[in-house]
């Protein structure tokens, strides 16, 4: 190991980054000083922590781009089954901790922050979240990348490179403003565009975006260019660096400088203002599917990019399309590239000639499909039309796979009426629709869901039909997090207890974390267990008085629920408990009760307004309690503004309580819920998606779960009454009286007022005041236990010990056996 970041240069790197001479020597001999007199000629004690930022990231990338490059060779040579993880999302967050974590170069760094008198954490702010996701289901992918490089599977994402990532959220007199996530105004040293490998796509018409909407002119056949931009992932330890590939849009006259040269010179700018608008943003939605033409286009365009850039890497190293499945898995993240299908067929059949059964067969052998939600309103179905004008020979297959699928389904259940109807591709009545998730079920080999319920529910209901015609598709792949970003990287403080009581192994086998089990009685761990978690609440709070001007009580429980907003997710329900906590106060000022501060954070769709208004009565209870010098000091709310992967790495370590507490049967995973149990919070929850195996692995004692199950929310649909509850449970009827009173929101009357229609009404399908007596006295017993500290974190220390199963390592070493079979390839 070189001792500092300065002898990283020549001729002292070492060889494990497979690192020989660097050819160019300037006077400065340090990497970090090259660059930032190479690239900004600037000397070290000017320069500004954005400087740093970029010279130390450029080191950094130095050191990985000879094994990154590596890697690659490798998978040219060794020709394995490579697999390909499409997404339309990858919520990466930040890189430059990440990445020196992962090469082991954070002893270094330190050194060169301390030598420098660099202040790490201004400078490690100063890169922008990579935020091109919404939610679960992006951060998903990005663990996965994670831990595909730990685990050297000759592995890659592919996604799109949005110009404007998830938007940033300020709050502004309670509600949510969105303002535009401009992430690439400044150069990104992790991204390497590669011009020379950019694909053409062709669409059935040329369109324009004329206020966000797709129109198109019919007849008009027109090219896309997909450039590739591509992004290190660095597997722990540094031994594999595979690539996360993301496509940026562009017309082919950005590439042909002839159409300049005709005189063409305005309308071939015009256009390709059009043709790039395709990647400029992510959609911020990801709990319904709106049917948005340029999303389309999306969809399609990472589909078509992404495959002809598989199948030329394969074409390069292999003569026979038939051994296509033996060469490549690809998983499609959701429905959102389920278009692969068609696109694969296609390129079977028109560009290999294949015969049709041959096509079907590899097509089925090489896909696989995750599903992520049971929410109706998400399920992706797109306008046949849509794929008449723009894609018709897509069209043209998916009606052959439905017209064979339909035979099929005649013959062997030629019983079941309506059957065919039912589980057709094609969805009739109205505007012919094509349900999408039908197509990727028919045309792949496996169908997961993301924990136990979640996919028995997916066979018991949302596709029964499908589930009933090919059983044997359909399986389970309960997701996981990656405990390098989520654990080593962001709660210092009890990795280090961790790894001084049994080592590190399990940094990369996090089953390893049992072997803490023993120590669960052993009162000088569980001490220190309990000051790594006030040093982390004591660092959380520092931060967020520096970086908001907020000022939290570090000796208050940390009660958190951090996720998008969203009705299932049911924010309300926590704020009503919270008021119903406050009445309590109120009513008994010496009620012995433990401070709290609960925190709340996430964005709202910026077209979802019961969200929206959910914020706002978040942002007003907490004005109305810190407003309350009888409840002051006892009780406060805090709404954290722009929830994002930075904001998740600081608060998680430092909670005590995680809410999980969806309308059961709604959430598909969770993958909050892992993140805060491997770092040491309680969780109080539902029985619903992933919290369930948790509760599982650590035992329902140690965990406070409550309220219907399941079965008990589909069952309740005839008997739910909301007023029910608030006749008869005379704290549920305090609580809505005083919010409906207006208490909280004195000075803006009647903005809470559809309040009552969402909480007060039979149709409230998320039932709220079903289960907040229960929510309560699962409450009063966490405050109960809280009150023996020792006793406390002696089931945190159970719930940490217990969440190796949790690890995104389980998952893919899963997904890599029972779907893609796939196999490590070490770099040598
Ligand atoms: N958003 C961010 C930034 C996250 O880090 C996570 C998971 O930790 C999520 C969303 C998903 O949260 P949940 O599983 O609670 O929906």
């Amino acid at each position: 190991q070189p001792q500092d970041f300065k002898s990283l240069s020549s001729p002292h790197l070492p060889e494990q980054y497979g690192c020989g001479p660097i050819q160019f020597r300037g006077s400065h001999d340090g990497l970090y000083e090259r660059h930032l007199l190479f690239d900004n000629v600037i000397a070290p004690e000017d320069a500004g922590n954005r400087e740093r930022y970029e010279a130390i990231a450029r080191s950094v990338r130095d050191v990985l781009s000879q094994r990154w490059q590596r890697t690659e060779q490798t998978y040219n040579r060794e020709n394995p089954k490579r697999v390909y993880y499409l997404s339309m999302e990858f919520l990466i967050g930040r890189s430059l901790s990440n990445n020196l974590l992962n090469l082991r170069l954070d002893p270094l760094a330190k050194r060169l922050f301390d030598h420098e008198h660099i202040d790490e954490l201004a400078v490690l702010a100063e890169e922008p979240d990579a935020g091109l996701g919404n939610g679960g289901l992006g951060r998903l992918a990005a663990c996965f990348l994670d831990s595909m490089a730990t685990m050297q599977l000759p592995a890659m994402g592919y996604g799109l490179r949005y110009e404007y990532g998830i938007f940033k959220q300020t709050i502004v007199d309670g509600w949510q403003r969105e303002q535009p996530d401009n992430w690439l105004r400044r150069p990104d040293p992790w991204e390497v565009a590669r011009p020379q490998e950019a694909v053409e796509i062709k669409l059935g018409c040329s369109f324009e975006v004329r206020g966000g909407n797709l129109r198109v002119a019919v007849g008009m056949p027109s090219r896309l260019i997909g450039i590739p931009y591509d992004r290190p992932v660095v597997g722990y330890g540094g031994m594999t660096i595979n690539t996360l590939r993301l496509w940026a849009a562009a017309t082919p006259e950005s590439f042909d400088f002839q159409t300049f040269g005709a005189g063409e010179f305005v309308s071939a700018l015009a256009q390709r203002l059009t043709a790039e608008t395709v990647t400029r943003v992510l959609y911020p939605d990801d709990s319904t599917s709106m049917g948005q033409g340029l999303r389309f286009v999306q969809e399609y365009f990472l589909v078509a990019c992404s495959l002809a850039d598989l199948v030329r890497r394969f074409r390069s190293n292999n003569s026979d399309w038939h051994s296509l499945p033996g060469k490549v898995a690809i998983q499609l993240n959701d429905t959102h590239p389920s278009m692969a299908v068609a696109e694969l067929m296609r390129i079977l059949l028109d560009d290999a000639d294949l015969s049709w059964d041959d096509a079907w067969d590899l097509t089925r052998a090489c896909l696989a499909y995750t599903n992520h939600t049971l929410l109706p309103e998400a399920l992706e179905k797109w306008p046949l039309r849509w794929f008449e004008l723009m894609l018709p020979r897509h069209l043209e297959i998916i009606l052959e796979i439905d017209r064979r699928f339909k035979e099929e389904i005649l013959n062997r259940f030629p019983h079941d009426q309506g059957l065919v109807e039912r589980a057709s591709l094609i969805e009739h009545g109205g505007e012919h629709l094509v349900r999408m998730a039908h197509l990727a079920i028919v045309g792949s080999h496996s169908t997961n869901g993301v924990a136990e319920i979640h996919s028995r529910l997916l066979r018991e209901t949302t596709v029964k039909d499908l589930a009933g015609i090919f059983p044997q598709r359909f399986n389970n792949k309960t997701n996981g997090v990656t405990p390098r970003r989520w654990l080593l990287m962001s709660n210092l403080e009890l990795a280090r207890c961790i790894n001084d009581a049994i080592g590190e192994g399990w940094i990369t086998d996090l089953s390893e974390l049992e072997r803490l089990k023993p120590l669960v009685d052993d009162s000088g761990f569980v001490d220190q267990v309990r000051e790594a978690k006030r040093m982390a609440k004591h660092r959380f709070a520092a931060w967020l008085k520096s970086s908001a001007g907020i000022v939290v009580d570090p000796s208050a429980i940390f009660d958190s629920q951090v996720k998008r907003i969203h009705e299932y997710k049911r924010q309300l329900l926590n704020a009503l408990r919270i008021v119903a906590l406050y009445n309590r106060i109120r009513e008994n000022p010496d009620l012995d009760m433990a401070p709290r501060t609960f925190f709340f954070s996430g964005k709202a769709a910026p077209a979802y307004v019961v969200a929206k208004l959910i914020i706002k009565f978040l942002n007003n209870l907490a004005g109305t309690i810190d407003a309350d010098p009888q409840v002051r000091g006892r009780l406060k709310v805090v709404f954290l503004p722009d929830y994002c992967v930075s904001v998740a790495e600081r608060l998680i370590p430092a909670s005590d309580v995680s809410n999980q507490i969806s309308t059961a049967g709604y959430e598909a995973s969770g993958t909050s819920n892992m993140k805060f149990m491997m770092n040491g919070a309680l969780t109080i929850g539902t029985r619903d998606g992933a919290t369930i195996e948790m509760a599982e692995a650590a035992g329902e004692d140690n965990f406070f779960l409550f309220g219907l199950t399941a079965e008990e929310v589909a069952g309740s649909r005839g008997w739910y009454s909301p007023y029910w509850h608030y006749d008869n449970e005379p704290e549920t009827r305090a609580v809505l009286d005083l919010i409906l009173s207006g208490h909280f929101c004195r000075h803006e009357p009647g903005v809470v007022d559809a309040l009552r229609n969402i909480l007060l009404t039979s149709g409230d399908v998320f039932r709220h005041l079903a289960d907040l007596t229960s929510y309560l006295e699962a409450d009063q017993r966490l405050q109960s236990l809280y009150a023996d500290p020792r006793a406390w974190t002696r089931k945190a220390l159970l719930n940490i010990a217990s969440s190796g199963k949790f690890s995104s390592d389980r998952t893919i070493a899963d997904y890599a056996a029972e779907i893609w079979d796939a196999r490590p390839c070490p770099v040598a």
